[in-house]
């Protein structure tokens, strides 16, 4: 998100509607002479058109503006799930020299024990890895992450006394 995009963006708003305004007093002081005629005058009529403009030029400074809070809107979203992320997993290196996230003790009771990606995790996305093998996946984003200890270890421990605390 570019906040000075965002800060630019409604300043523009802020000066075109602020010319709208200048051209609109003008047109009324200018009508206040009166129109006998019947038809309008030059400057009338060359000040209508202007005003129009801005005003669509306005519209879309706004739509942009709009664009922007609804971008700005998602990555605070995103934001607060790394945050979550952040405050329920820890980093958790593996037997097999990987490092992922788990879940924190103490965390959830309800919930068994178990690992994130943290790649996906950067993104604010919570992807709980599946055994597959040596180690686990992440389904999503392909990851392997060895777990099992390399094979020339002397003894190699099951996965599991890994990571049970
Ligand atoms: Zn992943």
């Amino acid at each position: 998100m570019d906040y000075n995009s965002l800060l630019e963006n409604s300043k523009l708003a802020l000066d075109l509607v602020g010319g709208g305004t200048d051209i609109a007093t003008k047109l009324r002081e200018l009508l206040k002479r009166g129109n006998k005629g019947g038809e309008m005058s030059p400057e009338v009529a060359e000040l209508t058109l202007e005003l129009q403009n801005q005003l669509i030029n306005a519209q879309r400074a706004q739509l942009s503006i709009l664009d922007s809070l609804i971008e700005l809107k998602k990555e605070v979203m995103e934001a607060d799930r790394q945050l979550e992320l952040q405050r329920s997993y820890e980093p958790f290196a593996t037997a097999g020299g990987a490092i992922v996230l788990a879940l924190k003790p103490n965390e959830d009771g309800n919930q068994p024990v178990h690992y994130i990606c943290p790649d996906c995790a950067d993104d604010g996305k919570r992807r709980i890895l599946q055994p597959q093998g040596t180690g686990k996946r992440c389904n999503p984003c392909e990851k392997f992450f060895p777990f099992d200890a390399p094979d020339d270890r002397p003894v190699r421990r099951p996965v599991r006394d890994d990571w049970i605390r």
